[in-house]
């Protein structure tokens, strides 16, 4: 079978940067599932979809068109949402708020289900997620669960915010970030938790291409 290796966490552990890196090294395809996520709950604010109406969620979920572009100058892969480059958009916390929301919906996970796993594909796959050891990839044969405090987390993503322009408070971002973190860690479909057999990995004190190494060492030991 293709080979996945699973890389779970908190928002902020440095999962997407690392996925990345370990993708490129590996020449394995990559999957972002939080964007699908955010992609679901954005196409639902657009279409004035109320997040706790659970089915006009899940038939948005089960019809909204996404795809992940690679750019051919090596930028950020972008992310098309109904034909609409909404690359930008998924990462603001109000995006990432409202994915958590109909992310507690089985529906939607149950919806989302086929299209993630269809990203298994040669060379190998890296998936990026909350579920993907537990729930998507509990076959994997290579799980990580990547943390870190949630101060730090939160400092990370005001950085990357704030190279984006965007205007946030550390101590908004801080309070968002842990009561989404509550929400993913207790809903009942799905909770944030290491699969069983996975190598856990603090970031909170260890350099970016440390934490690479680390979870490479994992793959190819
Ligand atoms: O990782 P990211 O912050 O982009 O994910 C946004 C939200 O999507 C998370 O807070 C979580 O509620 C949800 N999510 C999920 N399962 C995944 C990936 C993301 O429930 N595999």
């Amino acid at each position: 079978p293709v080979p996945v290796l699973t890389i779970d966490g908190p928002s902020g552990s440095g999962k997407g940067t690392i996925s990345r890196a370990v993708a490129d090294a590996l020449g394995w395809h990559l999957l972002d599932s939080g964007a699908i996520y955010r992609a679901v709950g954005y196409a639902a604010g657009m279409a004035g979809i109320d997040l706790s109406d659970a089915q006009a969620v899940t038939r948005c979920a089960e019809t909204t068109k996404i795809v992940f572009r690679d750019p051919r100058d090596g930028g950020e892969t972008r992310v098309i949402v109904n034909g609409h480059d909404a690359t930008d958009e998924l990462r603001t916390e109000t995006c990432g708020a409202a994915a958590s929301a109909i992310a507690a919906i089985p529906a939607v996970r149950a919806a989302l289900f086929d299209k993630q796993r269809s990203f298994r594909k040669a060379p190998g796959l890296v998936a990026d997620g909350r579920d993907m050891g537990t729930v998507v990839f509990a076959d994997a044969e290579h799980k990580i669960f990547l943390t870190a405090s949630a101060e730090e987390r939160a400092r990370r993503r005001y950085k990357q915010l704030k190279e984006k322009g965007l205007t946030v408070t550390l101590s908004s971002l801080l309070r968002e970030i842990e009561a989404r973190d509550e929400r993913d860690a207790t809903r009942k479909v799905a909770p944030l938790k290491p699969a069983a057999g996975a190598v856990v990995i603090d970031s909170t004190a260890i350099p970016i291409d440390q934490v690479i190494a680390r979870v490479l060492a994992v793959v190819r030991p």
